[in-house]
């Protein structure tokens, strides 16, 4: 990694994604800081060149078509592509025990789609590299399927969701429409959901298994292009989105994405999640 490598975050305004461009950048990479608001994104930004990283601002909304359509050309346009994509922007309107599916859309729409939205559309746009390019997706252990606390209730959908041959994009996009059904009918708390957060975990085990889905996708790739796609959870961090909870800072919840992000081309794994520095189950 050096000073021409291009890493791209999303959401980096604040939070968790903010400190994963600043340690990204104290690596002495060239980042990319994205936010949906182009005056907060580019305050930060302008803090981070402040301390003599190498940060510059670009706006992506990763809900709207046009605001991805833009920055994908801006980026290939200005410097041939990117080396590391960081898909960390995402929402949660569950605050403290409650179970709220009132922005049930809105969840699943950044956490999942937007999110594949932007790894489709910037895939074409990986630069080739002797090390592999990395994609990295901020996820949550909230969204694993036999999760201790939090498991898929359907034993159908988690036997087809952890078997490789069943894992397709069908399965995935099904599994969310399918909650979204059941959260318009008023039907959705049955068993066969997990019962914390349902629709944030939701989307997070729908990112989690996209993960897996396109880490076999992308392995046939030749020497050279290879990329890397991964998942991680940052743990309980004190944030705008748990309302400032958790036992976490930013800086140590991002320090597993950094980690991951950076490790040599000889440690690469691909398709594999991962919590405080470990590999853990889907
Ligand atoms: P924050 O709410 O502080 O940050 C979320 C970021 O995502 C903000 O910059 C927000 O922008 C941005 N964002 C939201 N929607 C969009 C959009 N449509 N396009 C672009 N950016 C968007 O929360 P965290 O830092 O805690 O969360 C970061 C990631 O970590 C999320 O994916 C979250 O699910 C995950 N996570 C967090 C945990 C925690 O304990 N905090 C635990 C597990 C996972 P804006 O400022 O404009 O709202």
């Amino acid at each position: 990694w050096s000073s021409e490598t291009v890493a791209v975050v999303t959401g980096a305004n604040r939070g968790i994604g903010y400190e994963i461009a600043r340690q990204l950048a104290s690596h002495g990479l060239c980042v990319i800081l994205t936010a949906r608001d182009a005056d907060r994104g580019r305050a930060t930004a302008d803090g981070l060149r402040g301390e003599g990283l190498n940060v510059e601002f670009r706006q992506l909304d990763v809900m709207d078509a046009d605001s991805i359509k833009s920055f994908t050309k801006w980026v290939g346009d200005k410097y041939g592509g990117l080396d590391i994509l960081v898909n960390n922007a995402g929402v949660n309107f569950n605050t403290g025990a409650d179970n709220s599916v009132e922005f049930a859309e809105k969840v699943i729409a950044t956490n999942y789609v937007g999110t594949k939205r932007i790894i489709e559309t910037l895939i074409p746009k990986m630069r080739p590299s002797s090390s592999g390019s990395r994609i990295l997706n901020v996820s949550s252990r909230l969204g694993r399927v036999n999760g201790r606390r939090n498991r898929v209730g359907n034993a159908t959908l988690r036997e087809q969701l952890l078997k490789d041959d069943c894992l397709s994009e069908e399965l995935i996009d099904g599994m969310v429409t399918n909650l979204l059904h059941q959260v318009k009918e008023g039907t959705w708390a049955s068993n066969d959901w997990p019962q914390m957060f349902t629709d944030y975990s939701v989307s997070k085990l729908a990112v989690n298994s996209y993960t897996r889905l396109m880490a076999r996708r992308l392995a046939d790739r030749p020497e050279g292009h290879k990329i890397y796609i991964n998942c991680y959870c940052p743990g309980w961090v004190k944030t705008a989105m748990t309302g400032w909870e958790g036992n976490a800072t930013p800086e140590v919840g991002a320090d597993t994405g950094v980690w991951i992000i950076l490790l040599p081309s000889q440690q690469a794994t691909t398709g594999k999640f991962f919590a405080e520095r470990r590999e853990i189950s889907f």
